[in-house]
């Protein structure tokens, strides 16, 4: 008897983890769907995180154009109903019964099959951040503008959370977690929404510190390290003989270099130039993330005009968020 009973364990955790693997490998092929359909689409995919209830993969950029977005959201749920619907057509082909849905049938064709449906179905509720809401978001930025398309999706979502736990509740306390999740997503879709429709109108010619002082590429290091000592904080733009630019300086740069070092050896010169007219959000910010830097230089027609200092533009993200 004791023997059966190690053997029926042993079973059961063998078919557990067999079960685990084909979670992991449905909701991987999921979030692989959206993540090529993005990179085809020219967007970058940060990290793909793995949940149980489907994936959330990072995707820059996200809101580019409502066509683009809806395209990326889409591409998840097909590849799981493309697969749920091939092992249930393969099920039938061998003759196993496929109805009702059920997700312990014997046959795993069967269950795999519906397991993929229901991931489907699940991320296509129309709440954000599934990828249902999305679809619906995109769908209604057609037709208006993108920051009240998130609003409106963002409190469908609200709504559909609170149902989630109320149901749950009282019937199975996995939706609770879903709803509470549903709830957080919207809120923070919102509040990005809110703070990019505050930060369309700034530009960086709104926010720099406008200065047309740039130091030439032969001033020496070190003189530039002992003047840069009197403006805690200050960057100055780097100038080669033709006046244009060359890189930016920060006193960490400068009092580093080496003795006899010039200025242009071991300013930054792979820093980009912003232009006045540039759009804060998104863009300087994405400048400022890929240089890894806080102070970038402002041209333009050629000439220095400014620069544009990281902490000024989160005091205005902060008063935008407020
Ligand atoms: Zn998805």
């Amino acid at each position: 008897m004791a023997y059966t009973t190690r053997g029926a364990t042993a079973s059961v955790v063998e078919a557990t983890a067999l079960w685990l693997v084909v979670l992991f490998a449905s909701v991987t092929a999921h979030e692989l769907s959206h993540s090529v359909v993005a990179m085809r689409l020219g967007l970058k995919v940060r990290d793909i995180v793995l949940l149980p209830i489907g994936g959330v993969s990072e995707i820059e950029g996200m809101d580019t154009s409502p066509q683009v977005e809806s395209r990326v959201a889409i591409a998840g749920p097909l590849m799981s109903v493309a697969i749920g619907v091939i092992c249930l057509v393969l099920a039938l082909a061998v003759g196993s019964s496929v109805w009702p849905p059920t997700l312990s049938a014997s046959d795993w064709l069967v269950r795999i099959g519906w397991l993929n449906l229901a991931l489907a179905a699940f991320n296509l509720i129309p709440a954000l951040p599934m990828d249902g809401g999305r679809v619906l978001r995109s769908l209604l930025a057609r037709f208006g503008d993108a920051g009240r398309a998130t609003r409106v999706a963002a409190g469908l979502a609200a709504v559909l959370g609170i149902g989630m736990i109320v149901v749950g509740v009282k019937y199975d306390i996995f939706l609770v977690l879903i709803g509470a999740f549903v709830i957080a997503g919207a809120g923070q879709e919102w509040r990005t929404a809110r703070v990019r429709s505050a930060l369309q109108a700034l530009h960086v010619g709104n926010l720099m510190y406008p200065d047309h002082t740039t130091v030439p590429a032969s001033v020496s290091a070190a003189e530039l390290a002992s003047w840069l000592r009197h403006f805690p904080g200050r960057a100055i733009p780097v100038v080669d003989e033709g006046n244009r630019y060359f890189g930016i300086a920060s006193l960490g740069e400068v009092s580093t270099a080496p003795p006899g070092y010039t200025v242009g050896s071991c300013c930054d010169r792979r820093a980009p130039v912003l232009v006045p007219d540039m759009a804060v959000y998104p863009t300087a910010l994405q400048a400022f993330n890929n240089a890894q830097r806080h102070e970038l230089a402002v041209s333009a027609n050629g000439q220095i005009v400014g620069v544009l200092y990281l902490p000024t533009v989160s005091q205005a993200l902060a008063r935008a968020a407020s």
